[in-house]
């Protein structure tokens, strides 16, 4: 018997071990921090849907340890070339996650305490449901907010866009109400879904610039127009290029021929935000230069197919895309094919 027992506890031992040769790096908090200050760490929350919203640290990705697709959602959303910082709640689900992402091929660092340890030391955490918040160089924070389709706010802390205001779209209707004064309104063409000329004179106060293409502002009566390729610098802190947006498809060229519409590229200190308006992967995007941020629309027949957007995607290189006006349109598999994109699906750009 006590041979046996010997030989369990052996067994035991062998096995304790062997779990607790790390293969990968736990550090602490500050070093943590210091190691995600930088731009090429990628930040990775292994905790469930519940807890992300009830408090994360800034830039998350979310991928819950629990899932049974954990380690392919990591591959798909994930560089293996960049390293990932990984943290949970106290460390314990971190460490497993960590493991499994090193045999995997990635470089890890597992932060030592969790987000408990991190909320101790007094480390600011994002609280609420989505995580689209977003530091320019300078540490302005920068908020964008899915509205409907393909109307969206970016808010910083003085600066105030709207991209595209609509009211309405079949039965869905977007409350205006507790909009901040924008200081800009783009539009980028004359669509229905985009162009809501009464929202537009509603929203509209002495200091909103209202920037489009000719023939929104002839309709309107006002308005900064853009053609195609044309930059202005309105402020301080943003410069616009218009960018072209038009159907390449034939049979589908009528919709947004070419030279009409706009898409824009904004540069909000530093950050670059492409809102590509209604188009298809045009050869424009290749010329586009760095994006931190692009809003992508995919929907048929009038702007691009999932393939498409892919296609355009990978062109650009944006390190966050929304997929967005993309209606009914599946857009399941579009993170997995974009390696080291994190693709954002934000269910009010339907
Ligand atoms: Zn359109
Ligand atoms: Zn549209």
């Amino acid at each position: 018997m006590r041979k046996l027992i010997t030989f369990l506890l052996a067994l035991l031992g062998l096995n304790a071990t062997t779990a607790c040769s790390e293969n990968f790096a736990s550090v602490g908090v500050d070093e943590f921090d210091s190691q995600i200050a930088n731009p090429d760490v990628q930040l990775l929350d292994v905790r469930s849907e519940k807890e992300y919203a009830d408090g994360h640290i800034k830039n998350a990705i979310l991928i819950d340890i629990n899932d049974s697709s954990f380690v392919n959602q990591a591959k798909a959303k994930l560089d293996t070339a960049r390293t990932v910082a990984i943290y949970c709640r106290s460390g314990r689900r971190s460490a497993k996650a960590a493991s499994v992402l090193t045999e995997a091929g990635f470089n890890v660092v597992n932060l030592k305490g969790g987000i408990e340890a991190w909320k101790k030391a007094g480390k600011q955490v994002i609280i609420g449901e989505t995580d689209d918040v977003f530091t320019t160089s300078r540490g302005f924070r920068i908020t964008i907010t899915p509205l409907i389709h393909a109307t969206l706010r970016i808010d910083a802390q003085d600066l105030h866009i709207i991209v595209d205001p609509v009211t309405r779209l079949g039965d869905r209707v977007v409350d205006y109400s507790n909009t901040p004064e924008s200081d800009f309104i783009f539009v980028t063409h004359e669509h229905g879904d985009h162009f809501d000329p009464a929202l537009i004179k509603q929203l509209r106060v002495d200091n909103t610039t209202i920037v489009t293409n000719q023939r929104c502002a002839s309709q309107l009566g006002f308005g900064t127009v853009m053609a195609n390729g044309d930059s202005i610098l309105p402020g301080p802190l943003l410069a616009v290029k218009a960018i072209p947006a038009y159907n390449t498809t034939e049979g589908h060229l009528q919709f947004h021929p070419q030279g009409r519409d706009n898409g824009y590229l904004l540069n909000l200190d530093g950050l670059r935000i492409y809102i590509a308006g209604d188009t298809e992967n045009i050869p424009e995007m290749a010329n586009l230069g760095p994006v931190d941020i692009a809003f992508l629309p995919c929907n048929q027949p009038y702007t691009m197919t999932p393939d498409q957007l892919v296609k355009a995607a990978k062109t650009i290189q944006p390190k966050v895309l929304f997929p967005y006006h993309f209606g009914k349109t599946d857009l399941t598999g579009i993170a997995e094919r974009l390696k080291g994109v994190d693709v954002r699906i934000r269910k009010q750009f339907e």
